[in-house]
C-alpha cells in the first residue's frame, strides 16, 4: 500500500446483506510477496473464483480524529498507511493487530473490491484470478480541496495497466461527495413528500375501490342466494 491517505471506499464500495463469514483473518488462497507495484503485494496460490470473499480487513477500530492523528505522525515518515475508513464514526487501522490484508495493493484494473457488511469490511475477487495473479482493488482515496498538489502527486498510480487513471485518489474531494450527499438527501426528502401526497390520495382512491368491491360482492352473494 503506497498511501498515506485513508483509503475510502465511496460508491463502489457495495453494501450487502448476507451471512457474515467467521473467520476471514487468513486465508489459504494467497500469499505475500514483494509486489513490482508498491511494496508488498498479495499474490493468489490458486485461480480464485469471482464473488469469492478472500479477507476481512480487520485492525484495531478507531475513530476518525485518533486515524487523522495517527496519518499526520505517521505522514513524515515511511509513507505507508493502513487506515480504512469503515463509516461517518469508525476507522480500521490495518498497522494495529491487522492481517495480510492490509499488503493489498491499489490496482486501476481491479480484480476485488471492497465490500461494507454490518461496519466490517471483506475483500471479494469481483472476477476469476489466476494462479500468481497479484490482488488489487481501486483505493479511492479521499483527498481534500484544500490539499496542495504536491500532496495530491504523491498519490500517484504506478499500477502499470493500460487502463491506469494516473492516481490512486478518488475521482470526487470530500467537499465534492458532501455536496452530493446532500443533495441526494434533498431529492429523497422531496420524493418521500411526494409520496405522502400520493398516499393520500391512494387512500382515498383505495376507499372508493373498496365500496365498488363492497358493492360488487353484495351483488354476488344476492346472485348466489337465488
Ligand atoms: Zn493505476
Amino acid at each position: 500500500m503506497a498511501s498515506k491517505k485513508k483509503p475510502i471506499k465511496t460508491e463502489k464500495n457495495k453494501i450487502k446483506k448476507q451471512a457474515i463469514p467467521d473467520n476471514l483473518i487468513h486465508s489459504e488462497l494467497v500469499e505475500v510477496r514483494n509486489s513490482p507495484i508498491h511494496g508488498r503485494g498479495v499474490y493468489a496460490t490458486q485461480p480464485i473464483k469471482s464473488g469469492t470473499r478472500v479477507y476481512e480487513y480487520v485492525g484495531e477500530r478507531i475513530t476518525h480524529s485518533e486515524a487523522d492523528r495517527r496519518f499526520w505522525k505517521k505522514r513524515h515518515d515511511d509513507g505507508h498507511t493502513f487506515l480504512f475508513v469503515v463509516n461517518r464514526k469508525t476507522v480500521i487501522d490495518g498497522s494495529k493487530k491487522g492481517n495480510d490484508a492490509r499488503y493489498i495493493n491499489h490496482r486501476c484494473e481491479a480484480n476485488c473490491e471492497t465490500i461494507t457488511e454490518d461496519n466490517r469490511i471483506f475483500i471479494e475477487a469481483i472476477r476469476n484470478i489466476k494462479t500468481g495473479e497479484e490482488l488489487g482493488y481501486d483505493y479511492q482515496l479521499t483527498w481534500s480541496e484544500s490539499d496542495t498538489p504536491e500532496d495530491l502527486a504523491l498519490y500517484q498510480c504506478l499500477c502499470g495497466s493500460r487502463k491506469c487513471r494516473g492516481t490512486m485518489l478518488d475521482a470526487k474531494s470530500i467537499e465534492q461527495h458532501l455536496v452530493a450527499e446532500r443533495a441526494s438527501r434533498k431529492r429523497a426528502k422531496a420524493r418521500a413528500a411526494s409520496k405522502k401526497t400520493v398516499k393520500t390520495k391512494s387512500r382515498a382512491t383505495t376507499k372508493k375501490a373498496a365500496r365498488k368491491k363492497a358493492a360488487r360482492k353484495k351483488a354476488v352473494s344476492k346472485r348466489g342466494r337465488k
